[in-house]
């Protein structure tokens, strides 16, 4: 489906499969005009049906991929996948250096490891099997590894009337990249702030903070001056300033919640906590839902210790195996 959301720039939404992320339904890609080339952004994930679709919706927009660059902002295979089929000898897919690499890594066995390493040391007992069938990056990835043009935090990105510069948001991913035009007051913001969920936030190299950095970058993206928004999942055109106070409610509340947890239950890895914070949203246990569904606990739960212990609010200790275990002071 295609519409134009602002002058020159146009919105493709294509399906997300629900299996994944609930709440999320379909990615957004926004395609620029430009006088001699255009610039998409994002791509959606790497599959013959979202990929047919894309390009019936380019044939619609009348887009050429001789004449389109492309800008990834983060490795996401939401926002990756494609990349495959639409990186041509004639076009150039621009992104920041960390995931240009990570989304490289992502088809290979090494990225996978190091991963597994950093949630197990969290107390994730899945399987290194169960670990990549279900963690929410590990589908729809690229399966060729793409020629990244690397580009730096503040470069500037000219396009049709806009005139972008690249700022640098991590947290969701380990450098995620908006576009931000200061004079038009817009912001592409991929998956940085989205109005129906807080962002999924993960591991990757270097990333061991997530939670830390996501709120750096929130507080970024409120000292900009934006009207208009155009996100890759859910609701476009909101209110940033007001969405961002949410977020930071959210996570306020499930610091507190940990905090409490610690003092009802003693020390507790990242998973033993999760089992408990499931019982707030439904009446299961952890390890009854799929593996799939395990992670949306896991992940919130465990990214929220990282941040309480990093900055001295509990104590994080090892025990026999290696594992965390989180206690209060
Ligand atoms: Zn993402």
């Amino acid at each position: 489906m295609v519409s134009e959301v602002l002058q020159g720039i146009y919105m493709i939404a294509l399906p997300f499969p629900r299996r994944r992320v609930k709440s999320i339904d379909e990615i957004k890609l926004y395609v620029i005009r430009g006088k001699e080339r255009d610039l998409l952004i994002d791509t959606g994930m790497n599959e013959e049906q979202y990929y047919d679709m894309l390009k019936k919706d380019f044939e619609e927009l009348g887009v050429d991929l001789t004449k389109t660059d492309i800008f990834m902002t983060h490795m996401h295979p939401d926002h990756s996948g494609l990349l495959a089929k639409l990186k041509i000898p004639e076009n150039t897919v621009y992104t920041v250096e960390r995931e240009a690499k990570a989304a490289n890594g992502l088809r290979t066995d090494e990225y996978w490891r190091e991963r597994y390493k950093q949630y197990r040391k969290e107390g994730l007992p899945m399987s290194y099997d169960e670990f990549t069938g279900s963690h929410p990056a590990c589908e729809y990835f690229s399966d060729v590894p793409v020629d990244f043009t690397i580009v730096e935090e503040g470069c500037e990105v000219e396009i049709g009337d806009y005139h972008f510069r690249c700022i640098l948001t991590p947290g969701h991913s380990p450098q995620h990249a908006c576009l931000y035009d200061e004079k038009k007051k817009l912001l592409l913001s991929g998956d940085m702030i989205l109005t129906n969920a807080a962002p999924v936030l993960f591991f990757d190299e270097g990333l061991e903070d997530p939670l830390g950095e996501y709120l750096n970058s929130l507080g970024l993206i409120e000292k900009l001056d934006i009207e208009t928004i155009l996100p890759g999942h859910a609701d476009i055109k909101f209110d940033v300033y007001q969405r961002a106070r949410e977020l930071r409610e959210h996570y306020g509340q499930k610091c507190s919640r940990i905090l409490d947890l610690l003092k009802e239950h003693g020390p507790l890895t990242a998973w033993q906590a999760a089992e408990y914070t499931i019982k707030d949203d439904i009446p299961r246990e952890l390890t009854s839902l799929s593996h799939v569904s395990q992670w949306f606990f896991f992940l919130p739960t465990c990214m929220t210790l990282r941040y309480l212990a990093l900055r001295d609010r509990i104590r994080c200790s090892a025990d026999e195996n290696g594992v965390s275990v989180y206690s209060l002071l």
